[in-house]
């Protein structure tokens, strides 16, 4: 049941280096939110077109895969929009010119929050190296929410366009580890979740996501008054009185 406490933003963007990033991260929660009635955003930087490694595939084809199956799994989580900046699979670098990119999304859109993954993660687990694009998305994300977006003599020139300075109030950072301070019940929205991953289907080939989705998912809600969560590190950016009644809701913590 949800809480009438629980926290949901007006508008929300996830901005993720590959398609499938948010699912495997935070669409449970962008779900969740969207069907509470936030409006929600995803930036996928890269088309990840060099992710289907096929004989005889382009990487145009591939790009037009996997950008099909993107808007297939958003659309299952109810986003309002998704962005493709088609920046360099595989060579992505959080550069100046990448920032204001970002920039112009987030002063586009004016989010209240900005979901984007952990820049510090490199060795992600004993199994695996945090991918480079992941960190490099995570590094231009986080440079452009904090502080370029809201400041206006910043990307002046976006302002011609309409765009002016826009301050987010928090970042939720998708946490791998122990430093999550929030966990999101994903209770309602995990069917979708599952849904969404599987409209990866050029990265899911035979691989059934469910049951390696529910482990982690009820792993990171052990112990707290829900059965799946998604797990955040979350930055308030913005005054927020409210936040210290929200954040004991929605970690679940006492
Ligand atoms: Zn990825």
């Amino acid at each position: 049941m949800t809480s009438p406490k629980f926290y949901i933003p007006e508008s929300a963007m996830a901005i993720v280096a590959h398609p499938d990033d948010i699912e495997f991260g935070c669409a449970g929660t962008l779900a969740r939110w969207a069907k509470a009635g936030a409006r929600t955003s995803y930036i996928v930087i890269t088309s990840g077109d060099v992710g289907i490694a096929k004989d005889g595939l382009t990487r145009q084809q591939a790009m037009e895969i996997r950008e099909a199956e993107q808007r297939a799994a958003a659309e299952i989580a109810g986003a309002a929009e998704v962005i493709f900046l088609r920046e360099p699979d595989g060579m992505l670098q959080a550069t100046l010119e990448l920032r204001k990119k970002l920039v112009r999304e987030i002063r586009r859109f004016r989010p209240e929050v900005v979901i984007a993954g952990d820049p510090t993660v490199v060795l992600a687990s004993d199994r695996y190296i945090n991918h480079p694009d992941h960190r490099a998305a995570a590094t231009a994300a986080l440079d452009a929410v904090f502080p370029a977006a809201g400041q206006p003599h910043l990307f002046e020139e976006l302002a011609a366009e309409g765009l002016t300075a826009h301050k987010v109030r928090k970042v939720y950072i998708d946490v791998w580890d122990n430093t999550a301070t929030a966990f999101v019940s994903i209770d309602e929205t995990i069917d979708l979740k599952i849904a969404a991953l599987r409209a990866h289907t050029s990265q899911m080939k035979d691989w059934d996501p469910e049951p390696r989705v529910r482990e982690w998912t009820a792993k990171a809600a052990e112990g707290k008054e829900m059965q799946y969560a998604e797990a955040f590190r979350v930055i308030t950016l913005e005054g927020d009185e409210d936040w210290e009644k929200w954040k004991g809701v929605v970690a679940g913590r006492p």
